[in-house]
């Protein structure tokens, strides 16, 4: 049986400030009073995205450790900073928990959510908690910051711009594809639950890694901003294909992908690298003019150069042979609809 509400939030207080200053970076004021105080460097935009995370669309109780939820819940946020370019803040959470929830499920999304938090500098300014009627939610709010004008947007992409992508993709939609319910949490033992995961056999274990604990890629886009390489940015978290459309969209431009330059992670299909979601990879845009600048490898992940920006709209595949190509239907992950 959960905490009541109150003593839920003085749990979470008292472990998202073990251990921390009382002023956390831009945090001046945190968990603790009516609102957090932040306080931004002179000279820089804000930056602020939500994202629901919620049982039965986003994750699954029999699919996803709470460890993972935590930490895919703040994933989410933190991947839209990288996006942009920024440096997160802060971070808000609200939580609503149905009565029948164990508390351990609530101490491991706590745990996962804290340690990614930890990695990223990013303290839990503050949030709020209820009783579900049905489903646990998680609301997640992510405060970041950029110089003043420098965040990378969706619409500055150009026709004859380069397309990248960071790291290898189709990981998680292979392992949604193979995953039986059960596989991961079929015990409610909180310890059980850690000394389980990962479960896949060697040769899935990235795969169910990236699936269960994405890195936010917030050094590549800080470093693509800091030297103004990408025109335009987004993290892949619907699919490639759709992902991709939202660039041509805010650009009015169109594109197409080199079906042989695609980075397709081990075990998955080329299906799952167009249009599996849950990547958080960035995909980005840059003048053909920089091509030299743009490293194989960034903060020790592998950037690949995967199409070309265009100017009527429309994405195309290119097939390998570079002489067919068909239309590349934006139809990315739909969660688990
Ligand atoms: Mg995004």
């Amino acid at each position: 049986v959960p905490l009541p509400e109150r003593k839920l939030i003085e749990t979470i207080r008292r472990r998202a400030q073990r251990g921390r200053p009382r002023r956390d970076g831009a945090l001046v004021r945190g968990i603790g009073d009516d609102c957090a105080v932040l306080r931004p460097a002179p000279g820089h935009d804000l930056l602020v995205t939500t994202d629901f995370s919620l049982e039965g669309v986003h994750f699954r109780r029999d699919w996803h450790l709470p460890e993972s939820v935590g930490h895919r819940c703040l994933a989410r946020g933190l991947s839209d900073i990288a996006a942009m370019g920024g440096v997160p803040l802060a971070a808000f959470l609200s939580l609503a928990v149905p009565a029948s929830l164990p508390q351990e499920w609530i101490d491991e999304f706590l745990a996962g959510f804290l340690r990614l938090a930890r990695l990223h500098h990013t303290p839990l300014g503050g949030g709020d908690t209820a009783g579900s009627p049905s489903g646990i939610l998680a609301d997640m709010v992510v405060l970041g910051s950029v110089p003043r004008g420098k965040a990378v947007l969706r619409s500055g992409a150009r026709a004859g711009d380069d397309i990248y992508v960071t790291g290898a993709l189709g990981a998680p939609a292979a392992v949604l594809r193979r995953l039986q319910p059960g596989d991961l949490a079929e015990s409610k033992d909180a310890g059980a639950l850690r000394r389980r995961a990962p479960v896949a056999p060697p040769a899935q274990r990235d795969g169910m890694r990236k699936f269960l604990y994405p890195q936010p890629r917030l050094a590549v886009g800080q470093w693509l901003r800091a030297r103004g390489l990408a025109s335009a940015m987004i993290d892949i978290s619907d699919g490639l294909s759709t992902d991709l459309s939202h660039i041509c969209e805010e650009s009015r431009t169109g594109a197409w992908l080199a079906e042989a330059a695609l980075p397709i992670a081990r075990g998955s299909t080329l299906e799952d690298a167009l249009h599996g979601g849950d990547e958080y990879e960035l995909l980005f845009t840059a003048r053909p003019a920089r091509y030299r600048q743009v490293p194989e490898k960034l903060a020790g992940v592998p950037v690949r150069w995967i199409g070309t920006v265009t100017q009527p709209p429309g994405l195309w595949l290119v097939a390998p042979d570079m002489k067919s190509r068909r239309p590349l239907e934006p139809r990315g992950w739909e969660h688990l609809s």
